[in-house]
């Protein structure tokens, strides 16, 4: 490849020091990551008490959601070994994901999904992309189950979060925010699914802090050990995960059997990287809390309606929560706090037109009739 000018190349590019790849890989990208780290200012205007807002819109990525970063570690992983399939369960946003970046590397892929319950945009994603889709009539979690099985009885490479490549790409995020504000953020919230993220999360502002965290699973790095580097932060933030509340086994202390809400991409009850999760909460001092579906829209129609941000409603959670912390008091005033909004609004176009509120009015093809609809709703 011909690169002369500043060409961004993707994020195992950017951060190859620190991941685990060897020199002579072929790497798998769609130039993910470099996703903008947005100022909240009219969310943080009308909180008030001298608070930071940031959100990190991961709807951005190639496909529309942070499981890119994920991806394309983990099929640039497998494709390197050999393999020629991957699979993975999926609420909808790891299969697009996977469904592209095995284009890329021209290998099959195979996605589990849950019936019916998947949002339109990903589904479509997923098969304009070539993937196997598989659709069982259960949930997410009866996917991972047997997805977990599956790599023993045939040879395909499983490219869930449980797969360690993937939270290595995920890592990057936190670089990306440290890189973009010069420091750590006090808070970081975010969404809580299978739980991957929070603890790719914490492994990057660790890592930063020259910290290997005790709870890091080592022993990926190829070439060179990835450690150690120069601390870049003094602190860590503060990390804070939200759930549904008809999804949130943190919450509860134990899996969930029947997970259900409205943001589908985090209806999981049997979350993968629960001990991680738990580390990165309990070692940075934060905490875990749930909120509700009509919590969960109506941020999400805030943050379209005020800041112009059109996120997913899985994403909106980590906004929403932030919010009700801060009425609570639970965030020290003047805070620099981040929140990962983890996929696009666009994803899910059903929800959202379900539940905006912006007139659609019918007016005749006449001057008269747009002039009488604008100056009624100036
Ligand atoms: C996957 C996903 C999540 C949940 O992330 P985990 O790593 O499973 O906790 C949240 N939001 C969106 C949009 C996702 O695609």
């Amino acid at each position: 490849m011909i690169v002369s000018g500043t060409l961004y190349r993707g994020l195992i590019e950017r951060y190859r020091a620190r991941l685990p790849i060897a020199a002579d890989t072929r790497v798998i990208s769609l130039c993910e990551g470099n996703t903008p780290l947005i100022p909240l200012e009219n969310l943080a205007r009308s909180v008030g008490r001298g608070l930071s807002l940031y959100a990190k819109f991961e709807g951005l990525n190639p496909t529309g959601s942070f499981k890119d970063r994920g991806m394309t570690m983990a099929v640039t992983q497998a494709a390197s070994e050999g393999s020629r399939a991957i699979i993975c369960a999926s609420t909808g946003n790891t299969s697009a994901s996977a469904a592209a970046y095995a284009a890329r590397a021209g290998i099959r892929c195979f996605v589990l999904i849950p019936e019916g319950k998947i949002a339109l945009g990903k589904l479509a994603q997923a098969t304009i992309q070539g993937s196997v889709v598989i659709q069982i009539k259960g949930n997410f979690d009866d996917g991972m189950r047997i997805v977990k099985d599956m790599a023993s009885v045939a040879p395909v490479a499983i490219v869930n979060s449980i797969n360690p490549y993937r939270l290595q790409g995920q890592k990057t995020a936190a670089f990306e925010i440290v890189d973009a504000l010069g420091r750590a953020p006090d808070y970081h919230c975010i969404p809580v699914g299978n739980a991957g993220n929070i603890s790719a999360y914490w492994t990057g502002f660790s890592e930063y802090a020259a910290i290997q965290p005790k709870t890091a699973a080592c022993g990926y790095c190829v070439d060179t050990c990835a450690f150690p580097f120069p601390a870049v932060i003094a602190t860590r933030p503060v990390m804070v995960g939200y759930q549904a509340a008809g999804a949130a086994p943190f919450i509860a202390g134990h899996p969930v059997a029947e997970p259900e809400t409205v943001a589908t991409a985090i209806r999981i009850g049997n979350p993968q990287s629960w001990d991680l999760a738990w580390a990165a909460v309990r070692e940075s001092g934060g905490w875990f809390d749930s909120l509700t579906d009509d919590e969960i829209l109506h941020t999400q129609r805030r943050l379209a309606e005020t800041e112009g941000v059109f996120c997913e409603p899985a994403s909106a959670i980590a906004v929403a929560g932030l919010l009700r912390d801060i009425a609570r008091g639970r965030i020290a005033d003047g805070s620099v706090i981040t929140c990962t909004l983890t996929g696009h609004g666009l994803k899910d176009p059903d929800t959202a037109i379900k539940q905006s509120q912006g007139p659609i009015l019918q007016v005749a093809a006449e001057n008269e009739a747009v002039k009488r609809a604008i100056l009624d709703h100036l």
